[in-house]
This record gives C-alpha cells, sequence and structure tokens, in this order.
C-alpha cells in the first residue's frame, strides 16, 4: 500500500466514481499525494479539489491524460499542476473531446456492419458528461452480451487496429508535451512499457519539455519498473506512477494507492511546480 498515486480516472472520462467520491476514497485509504488525471479532460479537477479541502492530509495534484498517436500505437501524456482554468487549455482539450465524439460513433457504425448493435444513445448515455471513449464502447457491448469480459472488446474489436476501431484526430505526443507546457503544467510519459521503443521517444520527448517518466504503473513486473527507473536515470526525469484506477474492476485492475509509489515522486514534482512557479 503506497501514500501516492498520480494516475487515477473518474467520470470526467471514463472512471466509475466522481471526483470527490474518489477524493474520498483516497483519505479513506490514507494517501498522501493524489492526481485526478482524466482522459483529455480537467473538467474533474475543481470538484476533486473543493472535496480535498475536507481531508488536509491529502495533497491534491490538478493532472490530466492527453490521448495522442504514434505510427506503432497510442502514446498518453501525463500533465501535472497544469493551469486547468486557462481558456486556451481548455478549447484545446475540447477540440480533443469533439473529436473522440466522432471517433467513437464511427467505432459503433464500424461494430454494426459487424454484425454488433449496440445504440450509440445508450453508449453516449454511459459517458454521460465524461470524455467519450472505448470504454463506453466495450460497456454497452457488455451489457448487450456480445462479449463475456470487458477486455474481449479491445481484444478482438476496438483494440488498436482491430477491425472496428477508428483512428482518432492525430496529435503527436510532442504536441502534446508542449500543450501542456503552455499551460504551465508538467509533462510526464504515462506507462511507458506500452510505449514501443520507450528510449527513443523519451530522448525526442526530453528535448521538448518532458519531466518525467511514469516507471511504477499497476500490475508492470519488478524488472521492467527497474529498467523504466534507469531509463529514467538517464534521461533526468523524475519518477513518477500510479495504479490508472477506472474502478470498473478490470482484470488486472489495482485499486487506488495500490502500487507501490515512493513520497519522492511527488515531492519531486512538487517541488520543481515551485521552482518553476518562481520564475
Ligand atoms: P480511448 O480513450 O477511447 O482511446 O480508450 C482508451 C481507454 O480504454 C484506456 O484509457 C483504458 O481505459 C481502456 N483500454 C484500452 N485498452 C484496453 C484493454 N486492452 N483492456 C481494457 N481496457 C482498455
Ligand atoms: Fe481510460
Ligand atoms: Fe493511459
Ligand atoms: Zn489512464
Amino acid at each position: 500500500m503506497s501514500q501516492v498515486d498520480l494516475h487515477l480516472h473518474s467520470t470526467a472520462s471514463d472512471g466509475k466514481y466522481s471526483p470527490e467520491a474518489l477524493v474520498r476514497m483516497a483519505a479513506e485509504l490514507g494517501l498522501k499525494y493524489i492526481s485526478l488525471t482524466d482522459h483529455d479532460s480537467v473538467a474533474g479537477v475543481p470538484a476533486a479539489l473543493g472535496a480535498a479541502r475536507a481531508f488536509p492530509e491529502l495533497t491534491f495534484i490538478p493532472g490530466v491524460e492527453i490521448s495522442t498517436d504514434v505510427p506503432e500505437g497510442e502514446v498518453h501524456v501525463l500533465g501535472y499542476f497544469i493551469d486547468f482554468a486557462s481558456p486556451e487549455f481548455g478549447s484545446s482539450l475540447e477540440r480533443s473531446r469533439n473529436s473522440r465524439q466522432g471517433r467513437a460513433q464511427g467505432m459503433v457504425s464500424k461494430l454494426g456492419e459487424l454484425g454488433i448493435n449496440i445504440d450509440w444513445a445508450r453508449v453516449q448515455e454511459l459517458a454521460g458528461d465524461g470524455a467519450i471513449g472505448r470504454p463506453h464502447i466495450a460497456r454497452a457491448m457488455l451489457e448487450k452480451g456480445y462479449i463475456s469480459k470487458f477486455e474481449e472488446a479491445f481484444e478482438k474489436y476496438i483494440g488498436h487496429g482491430g477491425p472496428a476501431y477508428v483512428e482518432r484526430d492525430k496529435m503527436a505526443p510532442a504536441e502534446a508535451v508542449a500543450l501542456i507546457l503552455s499551460a504551465r503544467g508538467l509533462p510526464v510519459l504515462a506507462h511507458p512499457f506500452t510505449v514501443s521503443g520507450p528510449e527513443k521517444l523519451v530522448q525526442e520527448l526530453k528535448s521538448t519539455g518532458l519531466i518525467g517518466l511514469e516507471a511504477y504503473y499497476k500490475d508492470a513486473p519488478r524488472e521492467d519498473i527497474d529498467a523504466m527507473l534507469r531509463l529514467a536515470e538517464r534521461h533526468g526525469l523524475i519518477a513518477t506512477g500510479g495504479s490508472d484506477y477506472h474502478g470498473f474492476g478490470e482484470n488486472n485492475e489495482v485499486r487506488p494507492g495500490g502500487v507501490e509509489v515512493p513520497l519522492k515522486a511527488a515531492e519531486s514534482l512538487i517541488a520543481l511546480a515551485r521552482e518553476r512557479s518562481k520564475k
């Protein structure tokens, strides 16, 4: 059980729990530092900050997780301490969320062509006010009995390159880094385990302002974590981490604080944010 979890999802994207409920859960579990990192959205941040006021021992860090693409697959970039009230940042994220709508609709119609008939209205309903994504489609498929477990949707249909997969409006990882920096945030490469050729990407992004690497991550084997810690060390990056908790009980889910992340991860981020805010 760790006291740090810098990767959590709420109803503002594809998580089960509201920002307030997540904060309460984290406080009850005895966490000291958490961040809310919804996909392409900071809509949950104000509510989480408000809820965190009731728990003085808990420090809440505003965050976001931006989806980007590379030819080999997807890359997610986390942003911490972003100015979540920035109108420019807000409209960039809004464009991404709008493109999520069209993309999700495209996947639903491709599924239809494959004989999998789920209602677009139901998918929208499952997403609610949150940034719509493939997990909402997967849940609609599950409800209708087209799949027997959540992951099957990705394995058979809507995983990257699958028969019902639709690409998003492309944003490059370096663009996400720039976007986060423009909102005075700290860009961190998310779950580098899922990136092919992480060293090259890290090198490239470091030169454009990347400051950290998510080396501690749910169900990552010790040797992979160690390799990422060495990679972070080689490039002078802060090693961060978190559970990527969504709350729906996926196979590999761990609860908030379930990944061993050292206090130093959060403290280093906070120190860097302080240093930058003085400039
Ligand atoms: P999207 O935001 O539409 O690109 O969907 C990506 C989200 O889908 C991730 O953040 C995860 O929550 C979920 N996801 C992606 N791949 C899988 C998988 N193989 N099994 C379960 N969930 C997945
Ligand atoms: Fe997600
Ligand atoms: Fe991610
Ligand atoms: Zn995530």
